[in-house]
């Protein structure tokens, strides 16, 4: 486990302030719509491989055809399969899978589903994270789900090792009880609209900034992202906040300015003086701050 996950204290604004970052604006999708369990598998299914804004139009083709889980059992498979393909959904085993569930959800379940993660996964093609999945989206029921970018987001916030059981440990420590629908929704979001490869902590307004351990140092990597992601995005992010930093404070000279933009901040070292003179005389360049010597001491300053 992660020496730097959120302690008690800590952990209710962690969770609060994702659940209303996600709540005040997220993108749309026609499964984050229904609570219907075999609409929610659908998506699942087909997301698995494919981009979820591809995923839109096959999704809706599809429950327009198979609107309920009867009509999918009811049907051929071949159909299924044909459908499959026509959408370039990837593994034709997903297709069929999916029917066989179908069939089992009418002859095992009398046609509804069940509610528990560990019974969704005797479904053919359930496993663990789709069981999770349906589970908090259609029943708030579920476990934490643990995906790519869940795994990015908890490696990049809270320094979580790259390890499976360390994830999921991770995952579940920081879900609130009985919210899963919720908040799975609301982490996995932030992996994809403001923890992405490149990420966009500032301008997705990711609410995790103050708890973050890689928006703290500027070490973006992460098991998806082993090289340091587009220089000139982290770069972005610095300039943005020594402006954040000298409109909070005041002038300031380079070396208490430094610690307040990264906390790795060293005179001599890497992420040091020169680093941060050359950020700010861009800064200076574009208009925005003034850098001047006073007693000796570099001292930035918003230009006026
Ligand atoms: S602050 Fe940036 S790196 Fe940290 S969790 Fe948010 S988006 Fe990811």
């Amino acid at each position: 486990m992660s020496k730097h996950l959120p302690d008690d204290d800590q952990v209710a604004t962690v969770r609060e302030s994702l659940v209303k970052w996600y709540e005040t604006d997220h993108r749309a999708f026609p499964w984050r719509e229904t609570t219907d369990p075999y609409r929610v598998l659908v998506s699942e299914v087909m997301s698995q491989q494919t981009q979820l804004s591809r995923v839109v139009d096959a999704y809706e083709a599809f429950v327009d055809r198979w609107p309920t889980v009867e009509a999918l059992a009811a049907d051929d498979r071949a159909a299924v399969v044909a459908f499959w393909s026509d959408h370039s959904l990837g593994y034709n085993n997903r297709a069929k899978y999916l029917h066989e569930a179908a069939g089992q959800v009418i002859d095992d379940y009398d046609g509804a589903f069940p509610d528990d993660p560990d019974e969704l996964q005797e479904l053919m093609g359930v496993g663990p994270y789709t069981a999770d999945a349906v589970a908090s989206f259609a029943f708030d029921n579920g476990g934490a789900v643990v995906d790519t970018n869940v795994k990015r987001v908890l490696h990049r916030a809270f320094d979580v090792p790259d390890d499976d059981e360390a994830f999921e440990r991770a995952a579940e420590a920081l879900m609130p009880a009985g919210e899963s629908r919720v908040w799975n929704n609301a982490i996995m979001e932030l992996g994809g609209v403001a923890c992405e490869s490149t990420p966009s902590c500032d301008t997705a307004g990711c609410p995790w900034r103050g708890a973050c351990g890689a928006y703290q140092t500027g070490d973006f990597t992460a098991p998806d992202v082993p090289e340091q992601p587009d220089f000139e995005g982290s770069r972005r992010q610095m300039r943005g906040r020594v402006v954040r930093v000298l409109g909070e404070h005041g002038p300031l000279a380079l070396d208490s300015l430094g610690p307040r933009v990264r906390v790795d901040y060293a005179p001599e070292g890497e992420y040091g003086r020169e680093w941060l003179r050359g950020l700010v005389a861009d800064l200076a360049d574009d208009g925005l701050v003034d850098l001047e010597q006073r007693d000796g001491e570099a001292i930035a300053r918003l230009r006026q």
